[in-house]
């Protein structure tokens, strides 16, 4: 990974010069001076039409969009590699290099060739020599993206950035596409997995901080932007902050630490730096308090797939089966809620309530939900307009999703109960008079549905400016007067397919065909003939007339005073807006908080989810409690989940459950710290049931997986997240456990699940449900109290085995790996073997001695024949099925002609 700090260019004596004297041309010295002021970013350099690549940059960019290298002139006698992309279709280039971990400067002209000449001129040099002024007008990076195009709607878009103080860290997060700024005090062991928390797209950090910590970011390298340590200093982050948000003190925010001013203040500046200035609507900065959320760590996130799987997608996530939402903002408050379980009480509460509240009521909620579907991402909007990189569409969002909100607070006002429990959104949809003129100068400004650009001009209503209407009908009346002219013109030259069309090189022109060119080049040479020739092409000859080009002088004059007009007005109306962005972004959270409710409600009614009941009690009993995500796969193939109950209460809060592989062991865990997660963050659960005392911490420890990225074994992984488990849960985490162990020799891994049992029981003391193959460790149930024995229900049935993936209590007898391994398709002739060695196993056990193994068993091979005979022969595996006892006269008739039959075939 490379530091890409931006640079500011040395003042002192001109870098170009020095280019120039080291026989660069002026335009590679222009190019050379501003690449050196953003090292480690790609230079996207226009030129005309395209943007140009150079030098390294080229290369990268060639492999990664699988575009031409070619090469431009020479450096010190080597050929300068070279790369474009178009300027008029660059977005999807760019989000590739984006995506690819890359970051993009884009650098424009800042003068017209023209200007350029004339500049060139005064300072007393030729105009031939004129050099077009360029320079980076923005820096386009993971965190910073704010157009529609190149973000998912559904989801967040984080640029955070990690600070430590002495003593203090913090870290600090903003959406740019929506202004969403926090921060939060942290402790050494939660770096990480605030970073996880926040899924943020890109994390600043200090030179030093990555000096010191690089082991534990190495992993997720490609997502942090190391930038110069002086940029965190807290004296000037608290004065730019001070600054952006015009306060006289940062008090007025809640008491900061210095690491938390450090934090919002580098974050601030990079975004100054990247926005070249244009920094978008941002809310106040919100302090996330530390004991605020339920501590989850990295390990834990990516196990329970909270909002993504392991493997990083969306699909197959718990947010992905349970979003119901129908705005962008609302999925994106779904997903902030999932990742950060709340441990209030009254805020769990006041969710739980919308949720409630719209449950019961069929209309209301039928109705919101149509009213839903049709709002616009506001916030995106907002942003977009106040980064000054927005158009008459976004102007047009805001409008109708401001609407929009006027109807969803009339609705929720409608009966006083609704209105009592939705009065705190209510509140935040009101608006004040000035929001109110905002909106009504909206409504009367901007056309029905407008077009996206804003140099295409037409958006400004009719009536609007009397200025532009009387432009746009001189416009109108050219074009017109136009129409009269080909009329005419067809008439004097008697060629009735004359036609006056218009191109961007010639303007407009007459056209005929080639074969009436002849006539009108004969007219032409008439003195008293008003047609002058322009082109000749293969099929048509183009002509023009001076009264022609006086029209269009008029007609592009018309345009050019109404466009500029146009987009004088768009601009105040942007103002207007970004007056009122605090009210706007707080109607659009609104918005987003009756989206979620409505839609969980909906989840609730149509998946039978309930209210869980919550409080500060050790409790953790859930009643016919399901797993959101296999639920909802087994539903696609009609299969019926087996539902399951959990109780940890305070006699039985550690539970021990055994049972073979594939009986349901991992699900059944995960799916109550689910629960507890989805209740936690204020949504209803899958269960019929659920009373859950609030859990501080949640942990989870699931199969073995390989970290390689970290260069990790299994094993090792498996026991770092293990200490971490033992060495943090407190008395009311909720910790589970899946095959502790499992990764090294048998007695090792006993041993060390032994003990884990124990630390947790003992020291812990938190509610836990620990998953084994260990069936020795049952007989803790004698020495720990609040130890409890379940295992997972399964029939056999004819030497095959069932699984009811139901949880009973008491343990497992046995391990039925065999049986497992059995359905798993491993030959029959090594399923036969392992029976043998089991057995003796199980003999040596009793007698403590597992080294005469080889010795007592008998030869692989001299097993074969007799197994195959076992095996493959049907007659015998027919009259071991029959019980004579059980047989009617006619069934004993019928059985007896089948093994005739069977006797027959062999
Ligand atoms: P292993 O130890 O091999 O991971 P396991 O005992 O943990 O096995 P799971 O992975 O939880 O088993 O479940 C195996 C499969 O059984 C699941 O993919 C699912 O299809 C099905 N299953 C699990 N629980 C249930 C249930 N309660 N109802 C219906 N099917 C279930």
């Amino acid at each position: 990974m490379q530091s890409s700090a931006i640079k500011k260019p040395d003042q002192a004596n001109d870098p170009a010069e020095d280019y120039l004297a080291a026989g660069h041309t002026p335009m590679m010295a222009q190019y050379l001076v501003l690449k050196d002021q953003y090292p480690g970013i790609l230079l996207f350099y226009r030129m005309g039409d395209f943007y140009e690549l150079f030098y390294e940059d080229a290369v990268i960019a060639a492999r990664v969009l699988d575009i031409t290298l070619t090469k431009r002139g020479k450096s010190n006698g080597d050929d300068i590699p070279m790369c474009g992309v178009p300027f008029h279709s660059y977005e999807p280039y760019l989000a590739k290099l984006i995506r690819a971990g890359h970051k993009v400067a884009i650098c424009e002209q800042t003068e017209t060739p023209d200007e350029a000449k004339a500049r060139t001129k005064a300072e007393g040099k030729p105009a031939s020599k004129a050099l077009v002024r360029r320079d980076v007008v923005r820096v386009v990076t993971q965190g910073t993206l704010t157009e529609d195009h190149l973000l998912e709607a559904r989801q967040n878009n984080y640029l955070a950035c990690l600070s430590a103080v002495g003593a203090d860290i913090a870290l600090a997060w903003l959406e740019l596409s929506t202004g969403e700024f926090c921060v939060k005090p942290l402790n050494i062991d939660q770096m990480r997995s605030s970073i996880e928390q926040v899924d943020a797209g890109e994390v600043l950090m200090s030179d030093a901080l990555w000096d010191k910590h690089s082991d534990g970011f190495e992993d997720i390298a490609s997502k942090i932007t190391r930038q110069p340590t002086s940029l965190f200093d807290s004296n000037n982050a608290a004065k730019r902050l001070e600054s952006v948000f015009s306060v006289e003190t940062l008090d007025a925010f809640g008491g900061f630490n210095r690491a938390e001013i450090s934090a919002c203040g580098a974050l601030l500046d990079y975004v100054d730096r990247t926005q070249k200035g244009q920094i978008p609507h941002i809310a106040n900065p919100r302090q996330i308090s530390q004991g605020g959320v339920v501590e989850i760590d990295a390990a834990t996130r990516r196990s329970l797939e909270l909002t993504r799987t392991m493997t990083g997608e969306r699909q197959g996530s718990l947010l992905e089966s349970i979003d119901y939402t129908l705005t962008p903002s609302g999925a994106r408050l779904l997903q902030n809620s999932l990742s950060a379980p709340l441990l209030d009480l009254d805020i769990i509460n006041t969710r739980l309530d919308r949720i409630e509240c719209l449950h019961n009521q069929d209309a209301l909620r039928k109705t919101l939900h149509e009213s839903l579907k049709t709002i616009p991402d506001l916030e995106r909007a907002l942003a977009r307009l106040s980064a000054g990189r927005g158009g008459p569409r976004d102007l047009d969002m805001i409008r109708s999703a401001l609407k929009s909100s006027e109807m969803l607070r009339a609705l929720l006002q409608r009966d006083e109960h609704t209105a009592k429990i939705m009065g705190d959104l209510i509140q935040d949809m009101s608006f004040s008079p000035a929001l109110q003129k905002c909106l009504d100068t909206l409504m009367e400004a901007i056309i029905e549905e407008p077009g996206a650009l804003l140099r295409d001009g037409g958006y400004i209503a009719p009536g609007y400016d009397a200025a532009l209407d009387r432009f746009k009908s001189l416009r109108d009346e050219s074009r017109q007067l136009i129409a009269a002219l080909q009329a005419k013109y067809q008439k004097d030259t008697d060629i009735d397919k004359l036609k006056i069309s218009f191109n961007n090189v010639l303007g407009y022109f007459i056209e005929v065909s080639a074969k009436h060119g002849d006539k009108m080049m004969a007219l032409k040479d008439d003195a008293a003939s008003p047609y002058i020739h322009r082109q000749t092409m293969a099929n048509a000859v183009r002509f023009t007339t001076p009264e022609l080009a006086e029209l269009e002088r008029d007609l592009s004059s018309a345009s050019e005073k109404a466009l500029a007009i146009e987009i004088e007005i768009f601009d105040k109306l942007v103002d207007h807006v970004s007056d009122n962005a605090e009210e706007i972004g707080r109607i659009a959270r609104a918005i987003a908080a009756i989206d979620v409710a409505t839609a969980t409600a909906q989840l609730a009614l149509e998946k039978n989810y309930c209210r869980p009941a919550l409080d500060n009690s050790q409790s953790f009993s859930l009643q016919n409690a399901r797993h959101p995500v296999v639920e909802r796969a087994l539903e696609k193939d009609s299969e019926a989940f087996v539902p399951n109950d959990c109780d940890l209460e305070p006699t039985q809060k550690l539970w021990l459950l055994t049972g073979p592989n594939m009986a349901g062991k991992s699900t059944f865990l995960r799916q109550n710290a689910l629960i507890a997660i989805m209740a936690q963050s204020g949504l209803y659960v899958p269960a019929e049931s659920a009373h859950i005392g609030l859990v501080d911490k949640i942990f989870s420890r699931v199969g073995a997986s390989d970290d390689l990225a970290r260069g990790r074994s299994t094993f090792m992984v498996e026991m770092v997240e293990t200490a971490a488990i033992l060495n943090q849960s407190t008395e009311r985490s909720l910790v589970i456990l899946d095959e502790i162990g499992r990764g090294t020799a048998t007695f090792d891994g006993l041993s060390i699940a032994w003990a884990c049992v124990e630390h947790l029981h003992e020291i812990n003391q938190c509610r836990a449900l620990f998953a084994t193959h260990y069936h020795e460790l049952t007989t803790l149930k004698e020495k720990l109290k609040t130890l409890s024995c379940h295992s997972m229900d399964v029939k056999d049935w004819k030497g095959d085995i069932i699984f009811m993936h139901k949880v009973i209590s008491g343990a497992a007898d046995r391990s039925y790996g065999i049986h497992v391994a059995k359905l798993a398709g491993m030959p029959s002739q090594a399923i036969k073997r392992a029976q043998q060695v089991l057995k003796t196993l199980e003999k040596d056990s009793h007698s403590g001695d597992a080294s005469s193994l080889s010795t007592d068993l008998p030869l692989f091979t001299s097993t074969e024949d007799t197994m195959n005979e076992d095996e493959q022969n049907p007659l015998t595996e027919a009259l071991d099925d029959i019980n004579p006892d059980d047989l009617s006269p006619r069934e004993a008739l019928e059985k007896l002609y089948t093994l005739k039959k069977i006797m027959a075939s062999l």
